[in-house]
């Protein structure tokens, strides 16, 4: 779970001397892969570690998140080699705003001329250009873009046959974004989940002054949803939240279809933030 949870950006910010690394060094889970299927018509085109989604319906294509800056050209790539023409992404969506996930948006925009719908909150920290993140700061800018409109809770984004929910999931930023949609694998339909974040970084305060007023309350609300949503096909904005390069590698037609382990994932994510809390509790005597 600490590997799990404080993946990426955990990393990244475990240690001051971290955040003089050269940018390059940061980029974790950057190295490109082959896109495969998730479901009939529903294809990771993200890196080896950091995701993207490309979801398609008879009106266009509806891509979800963009990695780091130099993951666009991956994702385009994949999209291509999908035998997609990136014009046809029509909307793009996103996990979260910060930098392994939103800083490839800019560029995926204006390649596409797609639509980019985010949630209020992340959309403003995304048109800032992850400036003045909670807890990340200034550290890790990228190019700002302005959503062309914003996701409440329990939106649907709807494109051609295609229905999205979105589930503001907040905590790990204050609009994190996890959806929920139908799929079908192997002739069944299921109900598949994309996991914004249940990470808590590593420096992230709970109690007292909290990182942002609420903080602690809007994961219990978050792990509400995640621990009682249907999950079937478990996804995520990180490969390794849910094991997507072995799902792939056993190249079983329903590699993706695992609701024990979604299940017993968040199980454990929640042990571990009750007990993250508990600690920052007896440490502050509250
Ligand atoms: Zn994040």
């Amino acid at each position: 779970m600490i590997r799990q949870a404080f993946g990426i950006l955990g990393a990244a910010v475990l240690g001051a001397a971290a955040f003089f690394m050269p940018a390059a060094a940061q980029e974790r889970g950057n190295e490109p892969v082959r896109p495969f299927a998730v479901a009939d018509g529903v294809w990771w085109v993200g890196a080896s570690d950091v995701a993207a989604y490309l979801i398609q319906s008879n009106k266009g294509l509806i891509l979800i998140d963009g990695g780091y800056a130099t993951t666009a050209a991956q994702i385009l790539n994949n999209i291509r080699r999908l035998g997609f023409d990136p014009r046809q992404v029509k909307i793009i969506l996103n996990s979260h705003a910060h930098f392994d996930h939103a800083a490839g948006i800019a560029q995926l925009k204006a390649e596409t001329g797609a639509k980019v719908l985010v949630s209020a909150e992340d959309g403003k920290l995304m048109a800032r250009g992850g400036r003045g993140d909670f807890f990340l700061g200034d550290r890790y800018p990228y190019t700002p873009v302005k959503p062309d409109g914003s996701i409440r809770d329990g939106q649907k984004v709807k494109l051609g046959e295609r229905t999205l929910t979105a589930h503001l999931t907040a905590g790990h930023t204050r609009g994190c974004t996890t959806w929920t949609f139908p799929v079908t694998v192997a002739g069944q339909v299921r109900q598949a989940m994309i996991l914004c974040s249940n990470s808590v970084l590593p420096g992230y305060r709970l109690v007292g002054q909290e990182s942002y007023p609420g903080i602690a309350a809007d994961y219990e609300k978050s792990y509400r949803f995640w621990r009682t949503a249907p999950c079937e096909v478990f996804l995520g904005s990180h490969a390794q939240f849910f094991g997507a390069m072995e799902k792939a590698k056993s190249g079983e037609a329903d590699a993706f279809v695992d609701p024990e382990g979604c299940r017993a994932y968040f199980e454990k994510g929640y042990a571990a933030f009750r007990a993250e809390l508990a600690k920052q509790q007896a440490a502050t005597g509250r």
